[in-house]
């Protein structure tokens, strides 16, 4: 089949790639999205679903280094490592340190804010036009901390988000329980963000928008890419365990799977799975009026249409090794001390590979090595919340046109 200029080929369904792919059909390019599974099954299936416009603060902040012992021996530990992993992370984790000084804390955090900032810009004419808006809870989000120690430990991530105008209000414990009746008379303090919205359904989110970039004659393929066959300028076809398909421009969005793909494209990328684990309770009886995040516990749980849902821990590990539920269990554990009136059993529980660079920050920009390829991949917690403007973005490149943002800080070769 005969490609032309106007073509454009998508890996990864994810809801990074369906928001570039329905930007460039905006752009008026010609679309085809490749994904070996449904849109949305990857990463992008079980997050917690917060739209989290405060998340301008990094993993990694100064001081981190102290907690890797707790890291590796304590089962409770948000933060987990596969022994058998550690040699393949190591570099990433020696970057990650490196990224935690206070000076380039504040340039990450300016980095994510820059996007951030833009979210409703670059998803509310997607979701509009979808006619998904139902799927948007603009209810708020509260974070809790369950002593004055704790909260007083979390200042300086705080301050990073009051200095960038991020809107929130401090409350005590009682005051907490007035926004959110559900939580355990434990919490001591809390901080109310009034603007930040949830998607109550994210699954559902990234397939109403594949349903309408197909609606507007893109084309959706199953199929597994295995590679490129590449010339002198650039890779000129998509190679899949369907067959190859002619491709002028690539734009790869495969989450943590895009590492492999880059390198065969010349570009390597400290890309590593920071595997996030998640549980379902049942539908309650009494809905939770506002979005929780406990930053002592580093769960979130958010009122899904679906039931509760509560979700965290960072494990590193290979992003397709077997999940290891008993993680599941402490989110689980988490879940029900911060909402004592979570009781029972889950209903599901599910593991997904956060796609997490160290330096807290995505790649969103041009191959350094080939012009007909575009990167958008690796925005570890918060890529259900850049995917729109991370799609506008990627829309704006690929059309030559300049980007409405500073993408210097997102640069692939930057590493
Ligand atoms: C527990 C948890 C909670 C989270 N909570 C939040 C939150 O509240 N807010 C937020 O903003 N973010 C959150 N995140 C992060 C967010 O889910 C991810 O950043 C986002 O889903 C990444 O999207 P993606 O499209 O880049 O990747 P993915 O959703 O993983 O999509 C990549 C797609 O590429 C496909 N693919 C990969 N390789 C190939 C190949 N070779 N051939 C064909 N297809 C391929 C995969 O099948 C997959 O569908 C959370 C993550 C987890 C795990």
């Amino acid at each position: 089949m005969a490609v032309s200029d106007r073509d454009v080929t998508v890996i990864g369904a994810g809801i990074v790639g369906v928001c570039c792919a329905l930007y460039l059909q905006r752009e008026g390019f010609k679309v085809r999205l490749i994904d070996r599974g449904g849109p949305g099954e990857g990463a992008s299936f079980g997050n917690a679903g917060n739209l989290g416009i405060a998340s301008c603060v990094p993993l990694g902040l100064p001081g981190v280094l102290k907690k890797v012992p707790r890291m590796l021996f304590d089962a409770d530990a948000p933060l987990k490592l596969q022994l058998g992993h550690f040699p393949r992370a190591l570099p990433w984790l020696l970057r990650f340190l490196a990224a935690s000084r206070p000076a380039s804390v504040e340039a990450i955090a300016d980095a994510r804010h820059s996007l951030l900032s833009r979210l409703h810009e670059g998803y509310d004419p997607l979701i509009a036009d979808a006619g998904a808006q139902d799927l948007i809870n603009p209810s708020g989000l509260i974070m809790t901390w369950e002593s004055e120690e704790a909260f007083a430990g979390a200042a300086y991530g705080l301050d990073l988000r009051r200095r960038r105008g991020i809107h929130f209000e401090t409350l005590d414990g009682n005051e907490a329980r007035q926004i959110e009746p559900s939580l355990s008379p434990a919490v001591a303090r809390a901080v109310y963000i009034p603007r930040l919205a949830h998607v109550m359904d994210p699954l559902s989110l990234t397939q109403a928008l594949a349903r309408d970039f197909q609606k507007r004659g893109g084309a959706v393929v199953r199929a597994a890419v295995s590679g490129f066959e590449t010339g002198p300028d650039g890779p000129r076809k998509v190679v899949t365990d369907q067959g190859s398909l002619d491709a002028s421009r690539i734009v790869i969005a495969a989450g943590v799977w895009s590492r492999p793909l880059a390198a065969q494209l010349g570009t390597d990328v400290p890309l590593e799975a920071e595997r996030g684990y998640h549980v379902m309770f049942p539908e309650q009886e009494t809905k939770l009026r506002v979005a929780v995040m406990s930053a002592d516990r580093y769960i979130a749980v958010t009122h899904m249409n679906e039931g509760i849902r509560a979700a965290g821990i960072a494990e590193f590990a290979a992003p397709d090794a077997p999940p290891n539920m008993a993680i599941a269990k402490t989110v689980r554990r988490h879940a029900q001390a911060l909402i004592p009136r979570l009781k029972g059993e889950p209903k599901s529980e599910w593991m997904g590979p956060r796609p997490s660079h160290p330096d807290s920050k995505p790649v969103i920009g041009r191959s350094p090595r080939f012009p007909n390829v575009w990167f958008a991949f690796g925005h570890d917690h918060i890529g259900l919340a850049l995917a729109g403007i991370t799609g506008k973005l990627i829309g704006e490149l690929v059309a030559g046109k300049p980007p409405s943002v500073d993408l210097s800080p997102f640069r692939p070769d930057r590493f």
